[in-house]
C-alpha cells in the first residue's frame, strides 16, 4: 500500500471516529431499525388577551389540537389551528387523525410520501394535515440535529419584521393597543367597516410605525377601493390584504394595476394549485401553514410564488409557539411576516422563535425550534 492511499484511509477512519463522538452515528443508528412511527393528538383551547374581532364575528378563544410524533426516542411536536370560520373543529381533526396510521411507515425521512398519503386521505381537513407536517418536520429535523431554516439554506439573519395585529376597538382602547405594541416595527390593522378612515387616523395619532391593513375581503365597490388605497398610501400603509371578495377576479385584478400599493391575497389563496389563479390578479400570497397543510406545502408555494413574481408574505392564525416557529423557519423567504399569533394568546405550551426589536428571531434548536414550557 502506497503512503498516499495508507494516509486516505487513516483520515477515513478519524472521520468515522469523529462521528461516532458527535452522536450523530448514534441517531444514524436509531433511523434504520425498522420501527414504526407513533402519531398521538390531545385538544387544547387558546384563551386570547383580548376579544378578536373580525368584519363579521368576534372571540375569546380558539380551539387547536396538539400533536406528537414519536419516533426513535424522539419526539416531533405539531399543531392544528382551528378558528371557526375555517370549517374545521377539535371533532373533525380528531376524526382525522384517528384515521391517520403513520405505523406502516418505518422512514420518517420519506416526507414527501408520508405527506402524500397524509394528503389523499381527505380533500379537506388542511389545519389536522398541517399538524402531521409539522410534528413530522419537528421529528426529522431533531433526527438530524438540524433546524429546518438550516435544511432550507436559509440564514437566520435574512428574517423580516412580523407585524402585529391591533384589533377593531373603540378609539380609546385603540390608542391604548398601538402603545402597548411600541416594539413592534410594522402594524397590521383590519378594516372592512364603516369606520375604516377613522381607525386609521387614531392610529395616526399615536404612532408613525408603517402599517399594513386586511381588508377580509370587506370592500365591494372596485372605484371606492382604489380612491380609500390613495387615501391608505398617503397614510403610509405598506400593502393591502384581501381588499375585496376573491371571486370578484376582474375587480381584483384591475385594482392591482392601479393600486399604488401592492394587494395580497388570502382567502382565495390556499394551495399551491391556486397559485395560477393568483398571477396577474395580485401583487403577492399570504401563505399559512393552517391554510396549505403545513410546512412542505408552503416551500413549494414560496419557489413557485417567487417564478411567477408574486410577492411572499407568511402569516397564520391563532396558535401557539408550535406551529408559528414552524411558519418561522421559512421566513427568511419571505418579503413580509405577520406571526404574532403566538403573542395574542396567555397559556402558550411552547416556547419557541422569539421577537426581539420587532424582528423575528430563530433560535439553534433543531427541528422547528421549540421546547415545551
Ligand atoms: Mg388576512
Amino acid at each position: 500500500m502506497d503512503h498516499n492511499r495508507r494516509n486516505f484511509i487513516k483520515k477515513l477512519g478519524w472521520v468515522a471516529g469523529g462521528l461516532a463522538a458527535t452522536g450523530l452515528k448514534c441517531q444514524a443508528g436509531k433511523i434504520f431499525p425498522r420501527e414504526k412511527m407513533k402519531l398521538s393528538f390531545e385538544p387544547y383551547n387558546l384563551q386570547l388577551r383580548h376579544t378578536f374581532t373580525l368584519a363579521n364575528s368576534s372571540r375569546n378563544s380558539t380551539p387547536v389540537m396538539l400533536t406528537k410524533i414519536e419516533y426513535g426516542g424522539m419526539v416531533g411536536y405539531g399543531e392544528a389551528s382551528m378558528p371557526p370560520y375555517l370549517g374545521e373543529t377539535r371533532e373533525t381533526a380528531a376524526r382525522f387523525l384517528s384515521g391517520t396510521d403513520l405505523s406502516q411507515f418505518n422512514d420518517p425521512f420519506r416526507i414527501e410520501e408520508i405527506l402524500e398519503y397524509v394528503d389523499s386521505l381527505a380533500p379537506e381537513n388542511r389545519a389536522a394535515k398541517a399538524s402531521v407536517d409539522i410534528a413530522l418536520h419537528d421529528l426529522t429535523g431533531k433526527l438530524i440535529q438540524m433546524p429546518w431554516y438550516k435544511v432550507w439554506g436559509l440564514s437566520s439573519e435574512d428574517t423580516p419584521n412580523t407585524s402585529f395585529t391591533i384589533g377593531i376597538d373603540t378609539p380609546e382602547v385603540v390608542r391604548q393597543k398601538v402603545k402597548e405594541a411600541s416594539r413592534f416595527k410594522i402594524l397590521k390593522v383590519k378594516l372592512g367597516r364603516e369606520n375604516d378612515r377613522e381607525i386609521i387616523k387614531t392610529i395616526r395619532s399615536v404612532t408613525n410605525v408603517p402599517l399594513c391593513v386586511d381588508v377580509n375581503e370587506g370592500w365591494t365597490d372596485k372605484q371606492k377601493a382604489l380612491d380609500m388605497i390613495w387615501w391608505l398610501k398617503e397614510k403610509r400603509i405598506e400593502f393591502v390584504e384581501q381588499p375585496m371578495p376573491g371571486k370578484d377576479r376582474e375587480g381584483l385584478a384591475w385594482l392591482t394595476e392601479n393600486s399604488p400599493l401592492p394587494v395580497i391575497a388570502d382567502e382565495p389563496v390556499q394551495r399551491l394549485p391556486d397559485l395560477k389563479k393568483a398571477a396577474g390578479v395580485y401583487s403577492g400570497i399570504n401563505i399559512k401553514l393552517m391554510k396549505c397543510t403545513g410546512m412542505r406545502e408552503a416551500y413549494k408555494m414560496i419557489i413557485l410564488a417567487k417564478a411567477l413574481g408574486l410577492k411572499v408574505m407568511i402569516g397564520c392564525m391563532t396558535e401557539t409557539s408550535c406551529a408559528v416557529s414552524a411558519a418561522a423557519q421559512l421566513s427568511p423567504l419571505a418579503q413580509w411576516a405577520d406571526l404574532d399569533g403566538n403573542l395574542l394568546i396567555t397559556n402558550d405550551p411552547y416556547k419557541g422563535v422569539q421577537v426581539i426589536d420587532g424582528k423575528i428571531t430563530l433560535n439553534n434548536k433543531p427541528g422547528i425550534g421549540i421546547e415545551k414550557r
